[in-house]
């Protein structure tokens, strides 16, 4: 248990980090938040739940957070659990946990066909053994509220990290489960040590994901991988991530100030950023730092600042 009545944590390993899931727990229904990497449904929520007292039968609803396959891998094994749970995402993020295909395309390669950016083979790999993709159900949007019984939780849509990317407000008991819709300054190992880069990637909505967090005001706020923050600690770690979105704003900004005549590609800001942005010992840093690099680009694009030469490959980006 989190220590909150009716919110249970079930911690689930992930390599070397953490992946905590939630379940919602009603007078008349449950809802889970999550399902982790396949296997993680058999191996770790249902022993989670029935040490909880809740029978797989009370999970009314599974809602899954985003298009990563760390949280929606396991829906068919949850599937083969939660039989009668209907199963809900955000539309933007839903065709891609139902195949495979799109969910390459559009998020576990998608720095490859524009920016010629590509995922490691191994990682690649690992991301198909690891996911057994299925269907959603009910696809929504944010504001729906779902009756536990006893009391509701609604669901918000907080984007940023994805664009549909989903959280869970359970306001009579203080909390918001927010999966990885906001990020700090690293993604931490298991331990709460850094590991690699913050991985938001449309900064606008990141921004505004956080202000929405910020305004809800919760003394409990619950993730996926960082555990979970408490009182003060909510508004620090909300602080510590819009801080770290600006400081890479700032610094993508200023490459093209200082060499304002040379193009970049998306790797080529990358490079040039690693060292500078903070220190993360996992290889994948250089790929994880590609996506709030690629959404600062993308964001000077969209303001005029910067030019996006997309008829080359990779594509280049310069000073307008
Ligand atoms: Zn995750």
């Amino acid at each position: 248990m989190t220590g909150v009545d009716g919110v249970v944590r079930i911690s689930t390993p992930l390599g070397g980090r953490r992946n905590d899931v939630y379940a919602f727990v009603g007078s008349a229904r449950t809802v889970l938040f999550d399902t982790g990497v396949a296997g993680v449904a058999t191996d770790f929520i249902l022993p989670g739940l029935a040490a909880a007292r809740v029978r797989p039968e009370q999970v009314s609803h599974v809602v899954v957070s985003h298009c990563d396959v760390d949280h929606f891998g396991g829906i068919t094994d949850a599937r083969q659990h939660f039989r009668q749970a209907a199963f809900l995402a955000h539309p933007k993020d839903a065709g891609m946990m139902q195949d495979f295909g799109l969910y390459l395309q559009g998020r576990g390669r998608s720095f490859y066909a524009n920016y010629g950016l590509d995922e490691p083979p191994l990682d690649l790999s690992w991301a198909r053994e690891v996911t057994g993709e299925g269907p959603i159900d009910v696809l929504v949007t944010g504001g729906e509220w779902i009756d536990l019984g006893d009391r509701g939780v609604q669901v918000l849509h907080v984007p940023g990290h994805s664009r549909g990317h989903l959280a869970i407000s359970d306001p009579g008991r203080g909390l918001v489960a927010i999966s990885d819709a906001v990020l700090g300054s690293a993604v931490p190992d298991a331990d709460g040590n850094p590991l690699f880069p913050p991985t938001y990637r449309h900064v606008a909505d990141y921004l505004r994901t956080i202000a929405l967090v910020r305004s809800l005001a919760p003394s409990r706020l619950v993730t996926a991988h960082y555990g979970q923050f408490e009182g003060a600690a909510v508004v620090d770690f909300l602080d510590e991530s819009e801080a770290f979105c600006r400081t890479v704003g700032i610094a993508v900004d200023t490459l093209f100030t200082t060499d304002h005549e040379a193009g970049r590609t998306l790797s080529d800001c990358v490079d040039e950023l690693l060292p500078t942005l903070g220190t993360w010992p996992n290889e994948g840093r250089r790929n994880a730092l590609a996506f709030p690099v690629c959404g600062h680009l993308e964001e000077l694009v969209r303001v005029g600042r910067l030019t996006l030469d997309a008829t080359v490959r990779p594509a280049v980006f310069r000073r307008s």
